[in-house]
């Protein structure tokens, strides 16, 4: 089956010249020939049982084939699961500093892969290597040290039962874990996952996304040095060949996904027939709030940081509805404007580039249409629209940003993720009005609250129905503190302590009658 409406397209191959493993040089967008990859299964670098591959399309030039990776399905799930299934009682069973020492070599080999790692993220995803690219893998370095800090809290506890008895916990791993990872920035959605997940005693099969998977076979490449065979494992393909396979897959214990509400919305029913545990990172639809004290060129800066404009617009938590005071809505949009026009919408490999480009053409097609439905609503008003003055765009998917205002917050640009640099701007007036026009929305996963006034800062930021607030600020995520969100964005909290443990482990209680 090919997805003709994907970056991707999938390809039958028979023969296969040289190794499929992963490790440098990593592919550029000069290369003469495509990458071949596999999988990682059981330690060893494998096709797809079919034999089938995918072809991973560069955004930045439409016609460009970076990769070729294996279309993996229903049995390549099965054989990577039954490898982490071997792997894991050896896994859990070692001392915890043995794991400890195993994530801090990984972090020590990935530290001078940053650079590497972050230009194949630029060419993989079409984030910008400066704003975006970059950061991302400097993060990955950062969370598996500190999950390697939290080995030895992976611990129970006992109660004081008298003398005659000894009542005590244990923490357990789950076993198996599945994480299902989007295209948007894999490595930062593998950092909150694989170090927690495995420094906790799990053993993993991660399912890469079919439009940015080479970051993460690379990632695999540098953990497979530390880690015996099968505690990490890697699958490439479509969601609902290999991904479902692996969701319903009776020797995965856990399902960890991040994607989309609708997909994430599937993942939960299936994985939950058969009572897997499950965790659920999923979209978004941000309000940030500008209260009228707030009318500077420093809250604007915040501002620009929360739309995410600087990633295309596609994150999940992209503060994309921003609701301006009606004292300063003119004033304010007009400096959001003036510093938004100064962004370089650029190739994402060029250190001068703010923003690079959408994923694929499917979701350049999207935000069209979006765009299209907010124009046509009775009232709008385009603050700023880049596109005509953007030459960049072939054969790359570039787009420049698209600030909409006098939006009503039912209207569908209001309403639904349109993960792409489109800001819609909703004037208000009473606190009351904001806060129920924030959380009218099923969505829940971040807020942003800008006001001098503490007061009015944490009272709004404390009534906003989101899993992740920031007040004054509109910057990036935080490693040790719990993310995730409520509401429709998601279940469960990763990238803590506490995300740890609740997310990738269970309480064994034990009772000894001492007499
Ligand atoms: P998606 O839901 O289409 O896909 C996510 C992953 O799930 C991919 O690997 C995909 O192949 C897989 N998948 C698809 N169908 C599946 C199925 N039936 N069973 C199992 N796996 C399946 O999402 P996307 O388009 O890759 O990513 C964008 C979405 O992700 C946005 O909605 C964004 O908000 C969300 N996101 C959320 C967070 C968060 O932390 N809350 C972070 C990043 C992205």
């Amino acid at each position: 089956m090919t997805d003709t409406t994907s970056a991707t397209t999938a390809n039958q191959t028979t023969t296969r010249d040289g190794s499929l493993a992963a490790g440098l040089p990593y592919p550029t967008a000069e290369d003469a020939q495509p990458r071949d990859y596999g999988m990682l299964v059981g330690g060893q670098w494998v096709a797809a049982a079919a034999g089938e591959t995918i072809d991973v399309i560069t955004p930045l030039d439409r016609f460009r084939v970076l990769a070729r990776t294996p279309r993996g399905r229903a049995e390549d799930a099965d054989r990577a699961v039954r490898a982490a299934r071997e792997a894991f009682p050896g896994w859990a069973a070692l001392p915890f500093t043995q794991r400890q020492r195993a994530l801090l070599r990984i972090a020590d080999d990935l530290e001078p892969l940053v650079e590497d790692l972050a230009r194949l993220t630029a060419v993989d995803t079409g984030n910008a290597i400066r704003t975006q690219a970059r950061p991302e893998a400097q993060l990955l370095v950062t969370a598996f040290r500190f999950f390697a800090g939290l080995a030895g809290e992976v611990k129970g506890v006992s109660l004081p039962t008298g003398d005659e008895a000894l009542s005590y916990t244990r923490r357990l791993p789950l076993g198996v874990v599945a994480g299902i990872l989007p295209w948007n920035s894999p490595l930062m959605i593998a950092a909150f996952k694989l170090p927690a997940a495995l420094v906790s005693g799990n053993t993993v099969v991660l399912k890469a996304a079919e439009d940015a998977p080479l970051t993460i076979l690379e990632l695999a490449e540098v953990c497979q040095r530390h880690l015996p065979d099968g505690v990490l494992n890697v699958v490439t393909g479509y969601g609902r060949e290999v991904g479902e396979a692996l969701v319903v897959h009776e020797g995965v214990d856990k399902v960890s996904f991040t994607g989309s509400t609708a997909t994430g919305s599937g993942v939960a029913s299936r994985a939950g027939e058969r009572l897997a545990h499950v965790s659920l990172e999923l979209g978004g639809k941000s309000p940030c709030i500008v209260f009228p004290d707030s009318d500077t060129d420093a809250v604007v800066e915040q501002v620009l940081l929360a739309t995410r404009f600087a990633r295309q617009g596609q994150s999940c938590t992209s503060g994309s509805r921003l609701f301006l005071h009606e004292d300063i809505h003119d004033s304010f949009l007009e400096r959001l404007v003036a510093r938004v026009s100064q962004l370089r919408v650029g190739d994402p490999r060029d250190e001068g580039s703010d923003i690079g480009c959408i994923i694929n053409e499917r979701q350049w097609q999207r935000v069209q249409g979006y765009i299209e439905d907010g124009l046509a609503q009775e009232g709008v008003q385009v603050a700023y629209d880049g596109r005509p003055a953007l030459t960049v765009g072939e054969p790359g998917f570039y787009h420049a940003p698209m600030i909409l205002t006098q939006v009503s917050n039912d209207w569908r640009i209001a309403r639904e993720e349109i993960f792409g640099p489109v800001l819609s701007v909703i004037r208000w007036r009473e606190e009351e009005e904001v806060v129920a026009m924030a959380n009218d929305s099923h969505y829940g996963l971040a807020a942003f609250v800008f006001s001098r006034d503490v007061g009015a800062a944490l009272r709004t930021a404390h009534r906003v129905e989101s899993g992740w607030v920031q007040v004054n600020q509109g910057g990036g995520q935080q490693v040790g503190q719990s993310y995730g969100g409520m509401k429709a964005s998601g279940q469960g909290r990763e990238f803590s302590l506490e995300g740890m443990l609740e997310g990738f482990t269970q309480i064994q209680q034990v009772n000894v009658r001492l007499v």
